[in-house]
């Protein structure tokens, strides 16, 4: 965006994300960096003065995180998108605003691919995983409300897997996770019996679709849309293609689930994003394979360790 022209501030409290990434944009004139949190009003509206878009990242992520952390994961994504929204509303003119969401609302939905307009299958209040499924869902629905009741213009996208170098392992996501286990000769974590599938999206092409989405809002104003991709992989065949193409010598280990994450926790089988909507939006079609983001995310923790 500072490439093509545009000015940035960056709303961040850097809980789980690093502020030496902004490193290189230090000092310009163009560019702002507020340390702060999405549920305090006064930063939002610090941050928020004179933007005409706002693209709203911000949230608990991570299986790890949301299973130990259950009270910040609905702080952050409920109580933190209102406050965005209100204080967007608030705005002399209403920005632009990008929410992100996420392909954990399908839940354990078996209508596979799924499509934005199918159904949300939630597990019980009594297993914390499913707080992040509910806690998006329900910025969905207030970012969709402000859109209705104050002519906030808005585009949520739904994120499947998104992964690619300078993701941390931190809070369990598995590609970074499965790549430095096989760079430093460590066994490799697949946890439960590794056929649960995913498909993976580079980030590079996360960005674009966000930025074109955002870019159309004539169109897609008021819209829900996947962004993935739809090469599918089990878990188990990721480790395998992980091990052939980063070290052949690293043991595969299989962790049951509730060594993993807490007892009783349940994985979703299949998540396999439709992406009709959002072809037809912007024409957006991933071309990065699973074989070149492992590539690159290898090359990225080698270069940085
Ligand atoms: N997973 C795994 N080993 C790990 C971390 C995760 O087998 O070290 C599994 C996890 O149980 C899930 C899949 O990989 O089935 C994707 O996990 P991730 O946390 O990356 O994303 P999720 O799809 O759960 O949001």
């Amino acid at each position: 965006m500072l490439d093509e022209g545009d000015r940035v501030t960056v709303l961040d409290n850097c809980s789980t994300g690093s502020a030496a990434n902004l490193e290189p944009f230090a000092g310009r004139e163009d560019f702002t960096f507020v340390r702060g949190s999405i549920t305090d009003v006064h930063d939002l509206d610090s941050a928020m003065q004179g933007c005409d878009t706002i693209y709203h990242l911000a949230a608990s992520v991570g299986v790890m995180l949301i299973v130990s952390d259950p009270v910040g994961t609905i702080e952050h994504n409920i109580a933190g998108t209102e406050a965005l929204l209100r204080v967007a509303a608030d705005q002399p003119v209403a920005p632009k605003i990008f929410v992100a969401s996420s392909s954990e609302v399908y839940g354990r939905s078996t209508a596979v691919p799924f499509r934005e307009d199918g159904e949300l299958v939630l597990g019980p209040t009594s297993k914390s995983r499913w707080s992040y499924a509910c806690s998006k869902a329900a910025a969905e629905f207030l970012a969709l409300a402000y859109h209705k009741s104050h002519c906030l213009p808005v585009v949520i996208g739904r994120f499947f897997n998104v992964v690619g170098p300078g993701q941390t392992g931190a809070y369990g996501m598995v590609l970074p996770r499965l790549v430095r286990q096989a760079l430093d000769g460590d066994a490799m974590t697949v946890y439960g019996d590794g056929r649960q599938t995913r498909c993976f999206l580079h980030v590079a092409e996360a960005v674009d679709a966000v930025l074109r989405l955002t870019a159309a809002l004539e169109q897609t104003n008021g819209g829900v849309f996947n962004i993935g991709a739809t090469e599918e992989i089990a878990i188990g065949e990721l480790a395998e293609r992980v091990r052939r193409q980063i070290n052949p010598a690293a043991e595969i280990r299989t962790v049951p689930y509730d060594e993993a994450y807490e007892t009783g926790f349940e994985d979703l089988a299949r998540r396999v994003p439709d992406l009709t909507r959002i072809q037809d939006a912007i024409g957006f079609a991933p071309q990065r394979g699973i074989e070149q983001i492992i590539d690159e995310v290898a090359q990225q923790i080698r270069e940085s360790t």
